[in-house]
C-alpha cells in the first residue's frame, strides 16, 4: 500500500506573517477532519521554512519541504540555499525539477540529478517533477518527453536511493492555468510512469513509489484524480493557498 501525500506548493507567495497565519488556519481547518492516513506537505518559500517546520514539528502527518535547493554543498553562490541549510531547518522534503524551474532559470536535467543527488545525500527526500509542456502533447511526444526525464534526471541511482524519491507528474501545460489533465491522461501517464520505473528498477520499487498528480488541482476535482489508481496525491500550487480548499483536497481520498 503506497503512501497517500498531498504536497502544498505556496511558490512566491505571502509575507512572513501572511505564512504563518496560514499555517495556522490550515492546521485549525484540519482539525475536525485530521486525514490521518494523509501526508501532508507545506513547501513555503525559504522565508518561512524554519519557523514553518517548528510549527509542524510537533504534528502528526505534516512535513515540510523546500521548493528548491542548489547543487552544490556550501560556498560562494550570493542567493542560493544548500540542501544542508533545508535539512537545519527541521524539513524533510524538497522539490526539484518544478517546471518554473527548468523553464524560468534553465535547470536541466543534468543538474538536476546533481540536485537529487545532494538532496539524498542530506537526507532530503526528492520530490521530483517531471511532464510534458503542450507542444510535446499535441505532437504526441509527451511519453518520450517524461521518459527523457526520468532518465537523464533519476536514473543514475541505485535502486536504494531511487527508493527515496517521491515523484510528481505535472503536464506543464495544466500548471497555473485552470486546464486540469483528464483522469484518462493523467492515469495514463503516472501507469507510464510506474511501468518505466518497473522496467528499470522492477516490481518492488516501481510498486512503492508514490506518483503525485500535478496541475490545476482543485477541491472538484481531486476526488476523481486521487481516485485513479497509479495516482497517490497531489502536488498543489494556487489552491494550497486557501485553508479551506487545501484541506478540502486533502480530504479528497476515498478510504
Ligand atoms: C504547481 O505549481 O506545482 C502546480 C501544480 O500549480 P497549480 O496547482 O496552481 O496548477
Amino acid at each position: 500500500m503506497r503512501k497517500k501525500i498531498v504536497v502544498g506548493n505556496w511558490k512566491m507567495n505571502k509575507s512572513f506573517d501572511e505564512g504563518l497565519k496560514l499555517i495556522d488556519e490550515i492546521v485549525k481547518e484540519l482539525a475536525s477532519q485530521p486525514a490521518d492516513n494523509v501526508l501532508k506537505i507545506i513547501a513555503p518559500s525559504f522565508l518561512h521554512l524554519a519557523a514553518a517546520s517548528q510549527k509542524l514539528k510537533s504534528l502528526k502527518g505534516f512535513e515540510t519541504a523546500a521548493q528548491n535547493c542548489h547543487h552544490i554543498a556550501n560556498g560562494a553562490y550570493t542567493g542560493e540555499i544548500a540542501a544542508a541549510m533545508i535539512a537545519s531547518t527541521g524539513a524533510d522534503y524538497v522539490i526539484i525539477g518544478h517546471s518554473e524551474r527548468r523553464l524560468y532559470f534553465g535547470e536541466n536535467n543534468a543538474l538536476l540529478a546533481q540536485k537529487v543527488n545532494i538532496a539524498l545525500a542530506n537526507n532530503l527526500t526528492p520530490i521530483f517533477c517531471l511532464g510534458e509542456n503542450l507542444e510535446e502533447r499535441n505532437a504526441k511526444q509527451h511519453l518520450e518527453a517524461v521518459k527523457q526525464q526520468l532518465k537523464e534526471g533519476l536514473y543514475h541511482l541505485t535502486a536504494a536511493d531511487f527508493s527515496r524519491l517521491i515523484i510528481a507528474y505535472e503536464p506543464v501545460w495544466a500548471i497555473g492555468t485552470g486546464v486540469t489533465a483528464s483522469i484518462h491522461q493523467a492515469q495514463g501517464m503516472h501507469n507510464y510512469i510506474r511501468s518505466e520505473i518497473n522496467k528499470k528498477y522492477g516490481k518492488d520499487i516501481s510498486s512503492i513509489i508514490p506518483i503525485l498528480y500535478g496541475g490545476s488541482c482543485n477541491a472538484q476535482n481531486a476526488k476523481e484524480l486521487f481516485a485513479c489508481i497509479d495516482v497517490d496525491g497531489g502536488l498543489i500550487g494556487g489552491a494550497s493557498l486557501k485553508a479551506v480548499d487545501f484541506a478540502a483536497i486533502i480530504n479528497s481520498f476515498s478510504e
